[in-house]
């Protein structure tokens, strides 16, 4: 049905996915979770049925008549951003039209794009780009990008204004993130493996990084690969960091949010609002995630929270929760929960995490390390997990529910 959609109607379905996961992130940020896998997947179906969102297609870009396009140099800056937005930038590949220091750093070099699910450029379909700016800010040229829908009253529904940096190197023009112009007056400090980035207003804590790097060397060894060097970007809020990462404007910006992490394992970069220096459950993901990219959510959030919590809460408090919540709701199927994108028990408990931990936790104390491994190589399916508990605890799929709501209630009183 969504496949003999009007073209029109694809923008309004992506809309309504946007602006439903901008409002649900305001209230939820555990909830997020579940809406970006709904978000991509829906876009992902978009992007193969629809020659609208096919790689190839011509996007169009618009210019404000307030750009100097006379000015030679106005006019090859602007080229270059509009042979980039031509250039599949929603795709990672050795792309001309990046600077060669910033994609050897990153393996997705674009830090802006991904704030979006599955990224801003795979919007721009329904969101169209309007070039708002282009300003000499030495040694830069600063571009401002307006990303929107029209209304059918003719009105504007913006996405998002990004801000991306070009710079001549040699004969071209080349992009250049945001991130590290707008965050260079801010502190930077390295304890062991990671090297915190923080506004000038932000207190560093000692303690907790200390306790964040000792946390980076046991993971270190767990895992039995070398620390990896993270970046760590701080603030108090959302929006400031989303503003730092090159998004002026982002749908949803004001709005009240939960502190949380963002880990981008590829990058090894974490970001993080509202908390402090200690946050394990996005180190956790630096290190597990390139080792298992294809795991079962239920066990790559599993190990995260086992080890690190989640949202503030350790795996047993996680657990207490959910077996109070089990007693209030006892409509809970967890067997029909793996199939649902929306898995929460309540605001803040997602199945995901709860029984992805309590999984982890009764594996490290049936198998130990080499179990976990073991978890990890099942892939990301309900009959995958099923298969996973089956083989580890001798449990079959009828017996799955009962199975995980005793023992909720057993881990949840050790
Ligand atoms: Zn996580």
């Amino acid at each position: 049905m969504i496949l003999k959609s009007s073209p029109r109607k694809y923008s309004v379905l992506i809309k309504t996915i946007v602006s439903l996961h901008m409002s649900i992130l305001a209230r939820n940020a555990v909830l997020l979770n579940r809406m970006t896998k709904l978000s991509q997947i829906l876009v992902s179906l978009l992007l193969i049925a629809s020659p609208l969102f096919g790689q190839h297609r011509h996007v169009e870009v618009f210019v404000s008549n307030g750009v100097f396009k006379r000015d030679s140099t106005i006019s090859e800056v602007l080229e270059t951003w509009k042979s980039y937005l031509n250039s599949r930038p929603d795709s990672e590949y050795n792309n001309p039209f990046w600077n060669d220091a910033e994609k050897s750093r990153y393996m997705k070099f674009d830090l802006a794009k991904d704030i979006f699910s599955p990224n801003l450029y795979a919007l721009m379909a329904g969101y169209k780009p309007t070039v708002m700016s282009i300003t000499d800010e030495k040694p830069f040229y600063k571009i401002r990008t307006l990303f929107a829908s029209a209304d059918d009253s003719g009105f504007a529904d913006p996405l998002a204004i990004e801000e991306v940096y070009a710079k001549r190197e040699g004969r071209n023009f080349k992009l250049f993130n945001a991130l590290p112009v707008n965050t260079r007056e801010w502190s930077h400090k390295t304890i062991g493996s990671i090297t915190y980035i923080f506004p000038p207003y932000h207190t560093f804590n000692d303690a907790l990084a200390k306790k964040m790097s000792r946390f980076a060397d046991s993971l270190s060894l767990i895992t039995q690969i070398p620390s990896i060097p993270v970046d760590f970007y701080l603030a108090d809020s959302y929006d400031e960091l989303a503003k730092a990462r090159g998004l002026d404007f982002q749908m949803g910006e004001g709005n009240v949010r939960l502190p949380s992490g963002h880990a981008e394992p590829d990058n090894r970069i974490i970001y993080g609002s509202g908390i402090n220096e200690y946050y394990p459950h996005e180190l956790v993901h630096v290190y597990f995630g390139p080792l298992y990219p294809k795991a079962h959510a239920y066990f790559s959030e599993g190990i995260a929270t086992e080890l690190g919590g989640s949202h503030g809460l350790s795996l047993k408090q996680l657990l207490r929760r959910g077996d109070s919540l089990l007693t209030q709701k006892p409509s809970i199927h967890f067997d029909s929960l793996l199939y649902r994108f929306d898995d929460q028990l309540d605001y803040i408990t997602s199945a995901t995490y709860l029984v992805g931990g309590l999984l982890c936790q009764m594996a490290l104390d049936k198998g130990s390390w080499p179990l976990i491994r073991r978890l990890m190589k099942y892939d990301n399916s309900p009959e995958s997990l099923f298969k996973a508990v089956d083989d580890t605890f001798g449990v079959k799929r009828q017996d799955y529910d009962l199975f995980i709501k005793q023992k909720i209630s057993e881990y949840a009183k050790k």
